[in-house]
């Protein structure tokens, strides 16, 4: 009431404090129109990235773009695509107002946008693909601020043409299989797709030839689709059928006998590179030989993941002399006290000879891989290009290193028992693309000639 008193008695000077409280509501309201201006004016224009580069447009495209407008908000996507007098909007796509008072769209846009440029007529040859983004300012004549990217691009939606020159028959799981094929123009990814798996293919030597190798795991049933595929620089895909029939191998069988003298003999290497080890002497054999085998698998095939473009081998690959032990897929039932413990299938081929035993390169390549892996103890791996490798597993001393091209017959590396090895002896693989494949196939002449020189002959 004091309060009430007080402004009664100031009542002489009334008419001031009235202009005073009008002119700070004034500044209020100019202040407010302001705020509401620079909320609706900006002048920044939103930012526009295409995550690819755009030079060839096929049927479709996909067009990753990531956009932002961090003020108003993004309110529209425009993408049109010109030829000449011919124009077609691909794709438009209008943003809503979140709410009245935070007149804004989203903020940021990062989608991948798959346009049908045949859809619009324009022919093949060159042609323009603008990309407009606007934002919720009342700028430009409340069009908003607008960002626009033109890209000249190459409109082409013939696909080539492939053309099987040779298509490996029957199809073994665990064996290696080989086609030729030429492309109408030069691809930008080829090869020989089976199922959902592209085995690339590389150059011949011949004028728009090419060869894949690819193969079934030792374990894969009857394959639904194989093709020969490429697909070019607008994303075009031409296919050529590989008509195959599938043949089962017979199952082998081996059983392994673990003694507690190889647990404690073989443990103390392991404990060394795996010390998160835990439990008994066999609890850690059977950690090694499931986890640990399966991360060296993942090893392996990451290796042989990059491969040289060119055949660096020639003929047959050398067997080391010795006696064959194991052979390969065999499945291993492994008894501990008389009782079955695991079960693991063998990808390679067992030669036993002398300890310490020369090993040599099976023919021309590649080291790629020369260290220490698990299971396979000290392992050599070598790249004979076009996806084509071998593997030289449990040796005592590795006498190569990663990068150096090794000549067939040139030696690696010796013999011995690193790894999961109980006696002295050389664990030999062939890979195709990270594949295991059996190295009987590679050893013979006869099968080189009739799978891989007469496919090349044909083309
Ligand atoms: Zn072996």
């Amino acid at each position: 009431m004091a309060t009430h008193i007080r402004l009664r008695g100031s009542s002489p000077r009334k008419g001031g404090f009235f202009k005073m409280f009008t002119a700070a509501l004034a500044a209020a309201a100019i202040l407010a129109a302001l705020f509401v201006a620079y909320l609706l004016f900006e002048f920044e224009r939103p930012t526009l990235v295409l995550e690819k580069e755009i030079k060839y447009l096929g049927g479709t495209i996909e067009l990753p773009l990531h956009a932002a407008d961090s003020k108003s908000g993004i309110r529209s996507l425009t993408i049109t695509l010109t030829q000449g007098e011919n124009g077609a909007v691909l794709m438009e796509r209008h943003f809503q107002r979140s709410a009245w008072f935070k007149p804004a769209g989203p903020p940021t846009l990062k989608e991948k946008v798959v346009i049908d440029a045949q859809k619009a007529g324009i022919r093949q040859g060159e042609a323009e693909l603008t990309i407009t983004v606007r934002d919720f300012s009342l700028n430009g004549l409340f069009k908003g601020n607008a960002t626009v990217q033109r890209i000249a691009v190459i409109m082409d939606t013939v696909a080539p043409r492939v053309t099987l020159l040779h298509g490996q028959r029957v199809l073994q799981p665990g064996s290696a299989a080989v086609a030729v094929y030429t492309v109408s123009e030069t691809p930008q990814r080829h090869g020989v797709m089976v199922d959902q798996r592209l085995f690339p293919g590389f150059p011949t030597g011949k004028k728009d030839t090419y060869i894949a190798y690819f193969a079934l795991p030792w374990n894969a049933g009857p394959p639904e689709r194989v093709r020969a595929v490429a697909f070019d620089e607008a994303g075009n895909e031409g296919a050529a059928a590989i008509v195959t029939s599938y043949k089962k191998v017979p199952e082998k069988h081996d059983t392994i006998t673990i003694s507690d003298q190889f647990l404690a003999q073989k443990m103390p290497e392991f404990e060394q590179y795996y010390p998160e080890m835990r439990g008994t002497l066999l609890e850690k054999y059977l950690y090694i030989n499931n986890q640990v085998r399966i991360s060296n698998a993942q090893t392996i095939a990451e290796v042989c993941a990059t491969t040289d473009s060119s055949q660096l081998w020639s003929d047959r690959f050398l067997r080391m002399p010795g006696a064959g032990r194991a052979g390969f897929a065999d499945q291993r039932t492994y008894l501990y006290n008389g009782q079955a413990v695991d079960n693991q299938t063998h990808l390679g081929v067992d030669i036993a000879s002398t300890a310490r035993a020369e090993i040599r390169a099976a023919n021309r390549g590649k080291v790629v891989f020369a260290q220490y892996l698990g299971i396979y103890g000290n392992v050599v791996i070598i790249d004979h290009g076009q996806g084509v490798a071998s593997l030289y597993s449990h040796l005592s001393s590795i006498e190569t290193s990663a990068g150096t091209l090794v000549e067939k017959d040139q030696p690696i590396g010796r013999s011995g028992t690193s790894g999961m090895a109980g006696g002295d002896h050389l664990h030999f693989s062939m890979l195709i693309h990270g594949i295991f494949v059996t190295p009987i196939e590679w050893w013979d002449q006869n099968w080189i000639n009739v799978t891989i020189k007469s496919a090349l002959n044909a083309s």
